[in-house]
């Protein structure tokens, strides 16, 4: 086997930006398709205006968008800057998440993890809506990537279990510990959207979110432990709010029920927190010893 580590960094993230515009065109057929309960596998890709299959060369991600002009090949339909968007995300977020891990064990895990997440930002975007279809095996994801990252990489791998095994989990094998980890993430984060949306309810009369960002949460929770899950919480309000409140300002009447996918920012905080939380954790906590 090649020496790995011979080959340039720049390959390696040109390598991940290139597998990430790849998957980015199946998330588009994922994004398309999951929330209109279709078959992500069959038929091939159509042109939504006109039906017409749409060939290889015509379907390569990114380029393909910029040598049709945004034009369908046979009804000239315009194509929506979606495809190439959610393309160049997927490769911006495949290179990061490269950055972060580098050659390891974790790295398809964390790349799975992130797909999910765009996949259901842009969901919600469009939709207002996280599907079962992904927030179930998302869930289901996160607890068999908590058990097996621990025992292949032979370390406790996840942020969240050096603090765990400080208590009085100490003597437990650090897979398990990892696992109960992924329990507390994911009560703490499914927990606190519920009781968010609970505490709206009274407030306000009015059912503030559905329970997909409750499932949303539980996966996140799941992953990246109750550090990151707070870190994720917290940025996803905060931008939330201030999107919010930038969108109120521009409407005429003051329509505080207006409903905002929340499911959006707790997605981007989620990346933020999976892609630069670790450290911003550790500084944080730092300022209490
Ligand atoms: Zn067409």
């Amino acid at each position: 086997m090649p020496d790995l580590n011979l080959i340039p960094p720049v390959v390696g993230y040109i390598v991940a930006g290139v597998f990430g515009a790849i998957i980015g065109s199946f998330l588009n057929v994922v994004i398309h398709r999951v929330p209109l309960e279709e078959s992500i596998v069959f038929p091939n890709s159509r042109c939504p205006s006109c039906g017409a299959a749409i060939a290889f060369y015509d379907n390569i991600p990114v380029l393909s968008y910029v040598a049709l002009r945004a034009k369908c090949r046979g009804c000239k339909a315009h194509i929506s800057f979606r495809y190439p968007a959610v393309e160049l995300l997927t490769a911006a977020l495949f290179i990061g998440v490269a950055w972060h891990d580098g050659l390891s064990a974790a790295l398809p895990f964390d790349l799975v993890f992130a797909s999910a997440l765009l996949a259901l930002i842009f969901i919600d975007a469009e939709h207002m809506l996280l599907p079962n279809v992904i927030t179930y095996p998302g869930i289901a994801f996160a607890i068999v990537a908590r058990i097996a990252l621990p025992l292949l990489t032979g370390t406790p791998h996840f942020d969240d279990v050096p603090s765990l095994t400080q208590g009085a989990l100490t003597d437990m094998p650090v897979a398990v510990v990892s696992l109960i980890g992924a329990v507390i993430g994911a009560l703490l984060g499914g927990g606190s959207l519920w009781l968010m949306g609970w505490t709206w309810e009274k407030l306000r009369g009015v059912e503030a979110m559905g329970l997909g960002d409750v499932k949303m949460m539980f996966m996140v929770g799941a992953y990246l432990g109750w550090r990151l899950t707070i870190l994720t919480i917290f940025v996803g309000v905060l931008t939330g709010s201030i999107i919010g409140i930038a969108l109120m300002a521009r409407q005429r009447e003051r329509n505080m029920q207006m409903l905002l996918p929340f499911g959006i920012f707790l997605g981007v905080g989620a990346v933020a927190a999976l892609l630069f939380g670790a450290p911003l954790v550790e500084w944080y906590a730092g300022q209490f010893r």
